[in-house]
């Protein structure tokens, strides 16, 4: 059996993943209103009332402006490291504790034949991470959310079979653009956002034989374009010597529409 995905929203106005094996159906994030969430998960012809989990990369509000609510009405188990749990707390409402789970950054969590393997990044929440799924032989990264991929993170991430990777801003646009200075480096900074290059250069070094899909995530709807994204990453992955086409493909994500739900 396979691990199936489709990437619901994604982008400064709201993101969410969802993931599923034969056993267990899960959801990265919450970033959407309650309603949109079950909207969205209905696209795909999926039933809220079916989720198994919730796991929380942090507590920006376009990874959690629905889980308070979604997650009472539907009864579902949230995941989250310590301090993300503390920083959310305000924001969610209540949680009751049956439904309250920790999942600590550099650890893994199994849900039957599925192994999640969590791992920091630098980014200005209180304790950021994302994931890594492994599922048989598959493996399965979602990478949003940093300011610059280390090498630690590329030895976790490496040779995935798919990856959802932030491609945030183009820096021209960012430069050009009308943020006022402040954003613009903390967009640029250590605990900001990934470019485009740095997306197409992160990959360039962790693609390995196996890798078949890539969705560039988080764009910045103010800073940088589908069309340009694509491109720069395909630019910077040609520098490299690895060649988008049959074996591996480049894909959009949307802040509004899932993409289809895909097996690796
Ligand atoms: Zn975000
Ligand atoms: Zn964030």
């Amino acid at each position: 059996m396979s691990l199936q995905y489709s990437v619901l929203a994604s982008g400064s106005t709201g993101n969410s993943l969802y993931i599923e094996t034969e056993k267990h159906k899960l959801l990265v994030d919450c970033g959407l209103s309650g309603k949109r969430m079950v909207e969205l998960l209905s696209h795909i012809n999926r039933d809220p009332k079916d989720l198994d989990g919730i796991l929380v990369t942090h507590e920006h509000s376009d990874h959690i402006k629905g889980l308070g609510v979604f997650a009472r009405r539907f009864q579902i188990p949230i995941y989250a490291n310590t301090k993300t749990w503390q920083a959310m707390s305000d924001s969610i409402g209540k949680i009751d504790n049956d439904q309250k789970f920790t999942f600590e950054t550099g650890t893994v969590k199994e849900f039957g034949s599925l192994q999640i393997e969590s791992f920091g990044v630098s980014h200005d929440a209180a304790e950021p991470m994302f994931f890594s799924f492994h599922h048989e032989d598959k493996k399965l990264t979602l990478l949003t959310d940093l300011g610059y991929v280390s090498d630690r993170i590329k030895g976790v991430i490496r040779e995935s079979d798919a990856y959802i990777i932030e491609a945030n801003h183009d820096i021209q646009m960012l430069m050009m653009g009308r943020y006022p200075w402040n954003i613009k480096r903390r967009i640029l900074g250590d605990s900001g956002h990934i470019s485009n290059e740095d997306a197409g250069l992160a990959l360039s070094e962790v693609i390995g034989h196996n890798t078949k899909r890539i969705y560039l995530a988080h764009l910045s709807k103010d800073n940088n374009m589908k069309d340009l994204a694509r491109m720069s990453v395909e630019q910077k992955l040609g520098q490299y010597g690895i060649q988008l086409g049959e074996d591996i493909g480049l894909f959009d994500t949307d802040p509004d529409t899932p993409t289809r739900l895909c097996a690796i």
